[in-house]
């Protein structure tokens, strides 16, 4: 992997590289240990080594973390389950009816983070995908989500909330929804000759037409190398088979991309206090 964190529980995590590392830790242990450099998994939460932080004249490769599979005192605990649930183990699909054990401090935070900061959740979705969510979409989705316990879903992590909220979702329908993703956009108008863009790029039926177009996501799936992605596809009508597929797009996780919203400061006036609340009500 090419980042790290200093505490179990932290959504503030950092680029592997020796300045960073020098300048979070200043050298101390746990961090620093005989000649080896210790961190946390952004991800799992689990220890992690870092390897080629310094480097040799044999070795001048960009410094990494992997997994280092043993508790260490005063960082981390090791856990084999949240090992082998760790986007940036290894390349895997997961089970999407596989749960972590219930009151884990994982999903837990999971929670915490959906509930108070909803509104930028929601955000990094409309960024990423180009599709607007109304409050309505928005609180369908979170309801969905939490009628499942996504957060306990042995593929969410800290750092890719958004897309487990799409990926838990229901399909949505887009009718009236504003979708400035280019791509998106000029695939539904070549395949579907019913449909139209206004001119704040609603999506709309034709004057006397009528279609069904929804959008999901599905295949959750990592590269072991860091990459994440679940696959979002936009279909016509009701059914699934792949002549109904008007569009598809792999959504590559910004694994910092939250984190960058909740750090930053000065912020506060447009943050979206409405969905907040609707966070607010349905995580008590
Ligand atoms: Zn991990």
């Amino acid at each position: 992997m090419k980042i790290f964190k200093l505490r179990p529980n932290d959504t503030l995590h950092y680029p592997i590289d020796k300045e960073t590392f020098e300048e979070v830790t200043l050298k101390q242990t746990p961090y620093y240990s005989g000649g080896s450099h210790f961190a946390v998994c952004p991800a799992c939460d689990n220890p992690i080594q870092l390897i080629g932080l310094i480097p040799t004249h044999t070795n001048d490769k960009a410094p990494y973390g992997k997994h280092f599979r043993n508790g260490i005192p005063g960082l981390a605990r090791y856990s084999q389950f949240e090992y082998d649930c760790c986007p940036l183990a290894a390349r895997k699909t997961y089970d999407r009816e596989q749960r972590r054990p219930s009151g884990g401090a994982l999903s837990n935070k999971i929670l915490t983070i959906l509930r108070e900061h909803f509104d930028r959740v929601v955000y990094v979705l409309e960024k990423t995908t180009g599709i607007s969510i109304s409050d309505n979409m928005a609180e369908a989705m979170l309801t969905r989500y939490l009628e499942q316990s996504a957060h306990t879903y042995v593929g969410s992590s800290l750092i890719n909330i958004p897309w487990m909220l799409a990926y838990f979702s229901n399909s949505q329908g887009m009718y009236k929804r504003r979708i400035t993703n280019e791509k998106m956009q000029q695939s539904i108008l070549k395949k579907i000759t019913a449909v139209q863009f206004d001119a704040n790029n609603r999506l709309e039926n034709k004057p006397g037409q009528y279609v069904t177009l929804n959008v999901c996501f599905i295949h959750h799936q990592t590269d072991g190398e860091g990459g994440e992605y679940v696959d979002m596809v936009v279909s016509e009508g009701m059914s699934f088979d792949e002549g109904h597929i008007v569009y598809k797009e792999r959504q590559v996780f910004d694994h910092d991309f939250l984190e960058r919203l909740m750090r930053k400061e000065g912020n506060e006036s447009k943050r979206r206090q409405h969905l907040i609340d609707i966070a607010h009500r349905l995580i008590p």
